[in-house]
């Protein structure tokens, strides 16, 4: 995939998916502007660096991006949050954190990035939705909410804005071995290596994703490869779907 003379925005910049993805896409010939609430450490052209819980820093992304960059033809929407827990056990703080990082950042940065790349004929929006999204799993009810909302809003825009030559899509990942996922092994007493490793003989490849696995998927998602899909939610799971 060639991304030379592209634009590109990334959130979650610096976590477990978001790193690979910024460095496949500079790899590919894209100039990157990165967003995370510490980008300090990520290689890229331009740092915008911020919390999406602030309205002001979501609604203002893809216009800083754009204006840093000299243009925007690509945003990835990675940046999440897991809250775990049933709805009786989920705080109004989960429940703000869940909503504002997974649903309404993107949908302020889409609604931000769309005007703009309208008016250079066109460009690609990939939004992180989950395969728990599709079909929640067990005791994390309010983030499989958000991430079945980010999943309709992303198939609500997948139609809405392909007459602008704008395509949205959404990737699905399942299980993934970066800190979100390690992080909740940690909280529940596990070592995460072995239960990296116990998790993996559930799928039928044999292991969970790495984050290049997911990576890979974004930036097909992002490349002319995909020019004719808008709306598509594409599940990636080494064969192992929630039921
Ligand atoms: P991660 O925790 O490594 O990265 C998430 C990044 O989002 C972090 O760098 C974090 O700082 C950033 N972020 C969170 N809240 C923010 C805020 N308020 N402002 C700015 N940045 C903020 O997790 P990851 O696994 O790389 O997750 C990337 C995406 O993939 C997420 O949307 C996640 O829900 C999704 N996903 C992950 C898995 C998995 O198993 N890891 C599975 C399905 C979907």
């Amino acid at each position: 995939m060639d991304f030379s003379g592209k634009h590109a925005l990334v959130t979650g910049a610096a976590g477990g998916i978001g790193q690979s993805i910024v460095s496949k896409l500079r790899a590919a010939g894209a100039r990157v502007a990165v967003a995370d609430r510490d980008v300090s450490a990520i290689s890229a052209d331009t740092h915008l660096p911020g919390d999406l819980l602030d309205p002001a820093y979501a609604n203002t992304l893809p216009a800083q991006a754009a204006e840093a960059l000299g243009g925007l033809d690509i945003v990835i929407n990675n940046a999440g949050v897991i809250t775990r827990g049933s709805v009786t056990e989920t705080s109004d703080d989960d429940w703000a954190l869940s909503m504002g990082v997974n649903v309404e950042a993107p949908f302020r940065i889409c609604r931000a990035a769309i005007p703009i790349m309208a008016q250079i004929g066109g460009g690609a929006i990939v939004n992180t939705a989950s395969c728990w999204g599709l079909r929640p799993g067990p005791n994390h009810a309010v983030y499989c909410m958000t991430k079945a909302a980010i999943a309709s809003l992303t198939q609500c825009m997948g139609h809405d804005h392909a007459h602008q030559g704008i395509r949205i899509n959404a990737v699905c990942p399942n299980e993934v071995n970066t800190p979100m996922l390690r992080s909740g092994f940690a909280q529940r007493g596990f070592d995460p290596d072995s239960a990296v490793s116990e998790l993996g003989k559930t799928v039928p490849l044999g292991r969970i994703a790495e984050p290049e696995d997911i990576a890979d998927v974004v930036l097909f998602l992002a490349s002319d490869g995909a020019r004719y899909m808008c709306g598509a939610l594409i599940e990636v799971n080494g064969g192992k779907p929630v039921t």
